[in-house]
């Protein structure tokens, strides 16, 4: 199969393109486009064909339920059994944006989608490009991250061509992705709400329309009667180990700079996930640098670090780098639980330093 690639203005996307990825969609073809998180892979979320053909293309085991991208509450209404109104003033609050909620679904959504799940995630994106296609379609779209199985996401449209150029219909490239991982997973279907994946919109943003929500701990009745494999602990992973480094942040820089000598001075090629900081630290020595972020202040850091993480794994990757050593983010808070969630689920190792 030849895939179609297009480039697209993000914030005015030209509409040909965007009516020719819509019917694309309707014939039930194959979709790359970028939504504010990550790229998405796009398929009509009620044909059940086309959504076998996604999971094929991605070689994503059938039993890892996909988000549904829907245009606004109202189409999502469609897919639910009903709209609580907790999920009313969580849509009025954060949609368009990057939060999914998992809500019982209805008998309009086929079970391919949900894994045979009795609940169906769904979000509704703010990229202007997703919202065109998505609008276009007039379908609701299931789309998860248009990567291969276990591959870091995509947030470059060059990332979605190197992993699925020639197995998809088509790739609607509209440059880099702002937020860089995927949305925060919510689950509105059970008595106390928990997020099942952190993303961008934090606990602490949440709080006040869900007063005890917290984060998942063991796995959910739903992964005990049937494993789920996007909450498996490796997932997101660079072909090299990644060794992360976890606790005081002088002490962490300290030992992953120790590590990163040790291992070039044996003769490996070490990447590095740095910061600018980490790169001074490092000196000289001869290892391959996959700069995070610049010197800015701790928030404004972690929404950098958020945006180039996965596209540092994959230059990493590129450049054949024997091992990868990267440093967790020294707060839970904000961006930076999800960046930490990301980073231990890519790991092979994590090293506890101080
Ligand atoms: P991806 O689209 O690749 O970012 O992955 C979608 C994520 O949403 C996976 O981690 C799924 O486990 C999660 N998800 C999708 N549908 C459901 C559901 N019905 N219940 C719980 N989690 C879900
Ligand atoms: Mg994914």
């Amino acid at each position: 199969m030849t895939t179609e690639l297009e480039h697209v203005d993000p914030r005015n996307p030209d509409a040909r393109v965007i009516a020719r990825a819509a019917a694309c969609l309707r014939r039930g073809g194959l979709v790359a486009f970028p939504t504010e998180t990550v790229y998405g892979l796009g398929v009509d979320a009620l044909d059940r064909d086309a959504v076998r053909r996604l999971f094929e293309a991605k070689g994503r085991p059938s039993n890892d339920p996909l988000i549904v991208h829907v245009s606004s509450i109202e189409e999502a209404g469609a897919l639910v059994i009903a709209v609580p109104a907790i999920a009313r003033a969580l849509a009025a609050r954060f949609w368009p944006g990057p939060l999914t909620l998992v809500l019982p679904r209805s008998s309009l959504v086929p079970d391919e989608v949900t894994a045979g799940l009795e609940t169906v995630a769904i979000r509704v994106p703010s990229h202007p490009v997703a919202r065109a296609i998505i609008a276009a379609a007039g379908r609701p779209i299931a789309a998860p991250s248009a990567n291969l199985f276990s591959r870091p996401s995509p947030t470059q449209g060059a990332h979605v061509l190197d992993d699925l150029g020639g197995r998809i219909e088509m790739i609607v490239d509209g440059g880099p992705t702002e937020v860089g991982v995927e949305s925060t997973v919510l689950d509105l279907s059970r008595n106390n709400p928990i997020v099942l994946r952190p993303g961008a919109v934090t606990l602490e943003m949440l709080r006040p329309y869900v007063p005890g929500v917290r984060y998942r701990t063991g796995p959910t009745d739903d992964e005990v009667a049937q494993t789920s494999p996007g909450m498996l602990s490796k997932h997101y992973a660079p072909r090299a180990p990644l060794t992360l480094f976890s606790g005081d942040p002088l002490a962490v820089r300290e030992a992953m700079v120790t590590m990163a000598h040790a291992l070039a001075a044996a003769g490996q090629r070490v990447g590095v996930m740095a910061t600018a900081a980490d790169a001074r630290a490092l000196g000289e020595i001869g290892v391959v640098l996959a700069l995070v972020s610049g010197d800015a202040g701790a928030e404004e850091t972690m929404v950098a670090v958020a945006s180039r993480l996965y596209a540092a794994l994959r230059e990493l990757d590129t450049a054949r780098v024997d091992v990868i050593l990267a440093c967790e983010p020294a707060g839970a808070d904000g961006l930076g639980g999800a960046i930490r969630d990301r980073l231990r689920r890519a790991a092979a190792h994590v090293v506890r330093v101080g």
